[in-house]
């Protein structure tokens, strides 16, 4: 073996389920791992190539780091050489922070302010500022009023004052203290010769705004009503503003202070308008735009906007002075050259300042896709995690050429992937498998795609090179309909939609044009508003869908939306205690004679609470090791060695297996282990079905994709499923999935349908559409250019129709 023949060597791969398997991936090409769910893909790319690069690219500049290094632990691989430096663009993990942006992710923020501070047009009087200064993170830039948050937090007369037909008397500032507190302050208001028993509406604006928002304190003689004392006493005044904001600033009492938030509310920044930026700042422009403006404009506008003023020639007077010179060219040039990458990969739609907890994971891989492709670096290995997820086959394409691109650059591309089309465009494809878990981790096939077709054990290659035509499938007729009439949410502006009940229908469409709005809020608010429940994201009740009539909604008694967000943000949340099957198994083990000898209860079975947990990692089986500056890296605790639990607990057995020993089964395992249980049984079987039988029962929150999430969130319902008449809705339920998987995900659903539930899927995956009854695709494009129903119907007859989706399914019936 050599490192200069353009080959990764890997000799004996075992991590994970890795069988000890040998093999040779060539540079400098597009490489796909293949397999189904649970294969070992990822413990290949990732666990394996990817951790080694990481694990060397370390050792070499910071040798110190080694000892942290060696408790992280090197995969469980013999040799691999010919390995370069490896940049990983995953999608699972990494929580965005809120303050993280499409103009931060992508770089393009430091740029525009460099324009900004060098070639913006300022205001008469005004100096050059720096580059800084246009930041709202930074003390320069941030907008004292607000601290360069946008936002500020202040009372409102229709909170402090909820019903203007009470006199003060009566208690119209209700945001005012009780008791004798608010005695006194009516005292005083009286005092001021302010009439305190005329209705609240009566009273003349300049009194009402004094009341409420004034800063002045006047001390007033207050004569008691009861004449007790004799003189009176001098009270102090407390505007309805000044007493809310004292008590949020001063008090201890969380009641009080819950009370107080009552009377408050977010709104815009008044001073800079919600930019977050110092008001010089805010007043500079270029090409006509403050910053501010720039951030909020879709990218595709800007691109437009700089190339205008790029093409103005220097005196036509079109553009200011200062926009025309060599900087300000230079830097608009490179502000064009990445916007440009960003609208080619179907992202133009987004705007800078879109912040990135609200990107679906497909957006946030494109934006870091195309922020590497600028970055130059040539002879690395990217390791990408599905990057079709999410993807229309229109926004597909592009994607591709990006790829290729990096790939011309002289670099490796190494993709996990499951989309058929992303597969047939690779080099070079690893087949890992056959089956998922213990059934899988050996390599079925490395080599050209067509090579594939030869493979009888490869289930990859029954999807990719299909011998039989899949067999007509009876299409349903809806029971009734559900209408939204003049929906109005981000970028659908008055649309009606009629969705189809009792039936299953997929929602298509390009990238942006407004799937998830319409399926997941809109429609998902509405159902739940009408269901009188309580929306589990209070962020999504803040944004007020803006809807006409209504009707067709008496058909549930149940709204189920199956997302893709994570079942758990920590460590402590996994797959048994998520889906309940966890206090089933912990009653179990309480129940054992050797636990009732010691006196053992249920609880001493949680790894969250004290008693039974191991007390160095509180449970968790990891202890967080700063390594420089990578996020979250977890070494397995010295204590319990990852078993979360103490030596005592440890010795109680059910079956001859500890609880940890439990933990660490896969569903597969687990099912036949717990046969004879039928709580459980339920909970490991609707997890089959949805093809998870591959996952431990400890696996952790935090280690699973949003796809397996999803699964679980659905197997988690599907334990419970009864004949009814419930709304499923689901985002994107393929994505992270092999077509083999696929299938047996649409056997679920197929399923629930038939018991009488209506579906709704938000999809891009050929197969899934093909399997609905209807299909309402949405465009024509992105963002301001979609959010209209462009065609609807059965799968055959949108085929046919027109649009991007027609022109991808019929392709796939040629
Ligand atoms: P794929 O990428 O093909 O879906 P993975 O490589 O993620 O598959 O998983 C392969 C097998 O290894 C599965 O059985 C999975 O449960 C197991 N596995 C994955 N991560 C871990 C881990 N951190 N510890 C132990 N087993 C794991
Ligand atoms: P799709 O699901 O079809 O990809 P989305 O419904 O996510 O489309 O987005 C439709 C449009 O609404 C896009 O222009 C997108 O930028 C915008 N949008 C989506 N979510 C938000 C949000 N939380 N805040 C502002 N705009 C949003
Ligand atoms: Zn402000
Ligand atoms: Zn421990």
């Amino acid at each position: 073996m050599n490192d200069m023949d353009g080959w990764v060597h890997v000799r004996g791969a075992r991590e994970n389920n890795l069988q000890n398997i040998d093999l040779d991936i060539p540079r400098d090409q597009l490489v796909v791992f293949t397999g189904v769910s649970g294969s070992g893909k990822s413990s290949l790319a990732f666990g394996t190539l990817y951790a080694e690069a990481q694990r060397r690219y370390f050792e070499s500049v910071a040798p110190y780091a080694r000892r942290l290094l060696n408790q992280v632990g090197a995969p469980d691989v013999g040799e691999i050489s010919g390995l370069p430096p490896a940049v990983a663009l995953q999608q699972r993990r990494g929580a965005p922070s809120s303050r993280s942006t499409v103009g931060t992710i992508t770089t393009l923020s430091n740029l525009l302010r460099m324009l900004y501070s060098r070639a913006g047009t300022y205001p008469f009087g005004v100096d050059h500022l720096s580059a800084e200064a246009f930041s709202p993170n930074t003390a320069a830039g941030a907008c004292p009023r607000c601290h360069g948050l946008g936002v500020v937090h202040d009372v409102t007369e229709d909170l402090l004052v909820p019903d203007p037909s009470l006199s003060i008397r009566d208690g119209a500032i209700a945001a005012w203290p009780g008791a004798w507190q608010g005695a006194n302050l009516r005292s005083i208001v009286s005092g001021l010769d302010i009439d305190i028993e005329k209705p609240w509406n009566t009273l003349s604006r300049t009194d009402r705004e004094w009341l409420l928002y004034t800063d002045e304190q006047p001390s007033v003689l207050v004569k008691p009503e009861r004449d007790r004392i004799d003189n009176g006493y001098y009270g102090k005044f407390w505007s309805a503003r000044k007493h809310i904001m004292n008590v949020l600033s001063q008090s201890q009492s969380q009641r009080m202070r819950d009370r107080a938030l009552r009377f408050v509310q977010s709104m815009q920044c008044p001073d800079c308008l919600g930019s977050g930026l110092q008001p010089s700042a805010g007043a500079v422009t270029f090409a006509g735009l403050t910053i501010a403006q720039m951030n909020a404009v879709p990218l595709a506008d800007i691109a437009t906007r700089l190339r205008h003023g790029i093409d103005a020639s220097p005196n036509s007077g079109e553009s200011a002075p200062a926009e025309t010179t060599e900087v300000a060219r230079r830097i608009t040039h490179d502000v064009i050259a990445r916007v440009d990458v960003l609208l080619d990969l179907g992202l133009g739609y987004l705007s800078l300042g879109r912040n990135s907890t609200t990107l679906s994971p497909g957006e946030s891989q494109r934006l870091r896709i195309a922020t590497q492709l600028r970055s130059g670096l040539f002879g690395v290995i990217y390791v990408l995690d599905e990057p079709s997820a999410g993807l229309h086959p229109a926004d597909a394409q592009p994607l591709l050429d990006v790829l290729d691109r990096l790939k011309a650059s002289g670099n490796s591309l190494f993709v996990v992937e499951h989309d058929l089309d992303v597969i047939r465009r690779a080099d070079w494809v690893i087949d890992i498998g056959p089956g998922a878990g213990e059934g899988g981790g050996q390599l079925v096939y490395s080599g050209p795609v067509d090579g594939l077709a030869a493979v009888e054990e490869s289930v990859t290659g029954r999807y990719l090179f299909p011998r039989a035509a899949p067999s007509a499938r009876e299409v349903r007729t809806p029971d009734s309909w559900l209408r939204l009439a003049e929906a109005s949410l981000h970028n659908l502006r008055n649309v009606t939609v009629d969705f189809p009940l009792g039936v299953m229908t997929a929602v298509t469409g390009v990238s942006g044009s407004g799937k998830s709005t319409l399926v997941t809020q809109v429609l998902a608010q509405i159902v739940r508003r009408h269901l009188g429940a309580t929306p589990d994201d209070p962020e999504a009740a803040e944004r007020q869908v803006d809807i006409g009539d209504v009707s067709g909604v008496d058909a549930f008694d149940r709204l189920v939306l199956v997302d893709q967000r994570p079942i758990g943000r920590t460590p402590r949340s996994n797959l048994a205690t998520y889906t309940g099957m966890f206090d089933v198994v912990r009653k179990l083990f309480a129940a054992t004679d050797e636990s009732k000898a010691r006196d053992y209860t249920a609880s001493r079975f949680s790894f969250n609470v004290a008693g039974g947990r191991c007390e160095t990692c509180q449970g968790e089986g990891f202890v967080s090791v700063e390594l420089l500056f990578l996020p979250g890296t977890y070494a397995p605790c010295h204590t319990c060695h990852g078993a979360r639990y103490n030596t005592e607990t440890l010795e109680v057995t059910y079956h001859d297996r500890s609880i940890a020993e439990v933990l660490a089964m896969t569903v597969d395992t687990a099912a036949g282990f717990f046969a004879d249980v039928p709580s459980a049984t339920r909970s490991l079987t609707a997890l089959r079905d949805v093809g998870l039988g591959y996952l431990r029962l400890g696996q952790p929150a935090t280690e699973l994709s949003g796809g397996e999430a999803q699964r679980i969130k659905l197997a988690t319902e599907l334990q419970r499923a009864q004949r009814g008449h419930a709304l499923y809705l689901l985002d994107e339920p393929t994505s992270g999935l092999h077509p083999a998987d696929i299938r047996l995900l649409l056997n679920q659903l197929q399923q629930l349908v038939d018991a009488g539930n209506t579906v709704i899927v938000v999809e891009h995956d050929h197969a899934t559409i093909t399997a609905c009854d209807w299909v309402i695709d949405l465009g024509p494009g992105g963002g301001d250019a979609g959010g209209q129903v462009v065609a609807s119907g059965t799968p055959d007859s949108v085929a046919q129709g027109p649009g991007a989706t027609a022109e991808h399914l019929a392709k796939w019936k040629a």
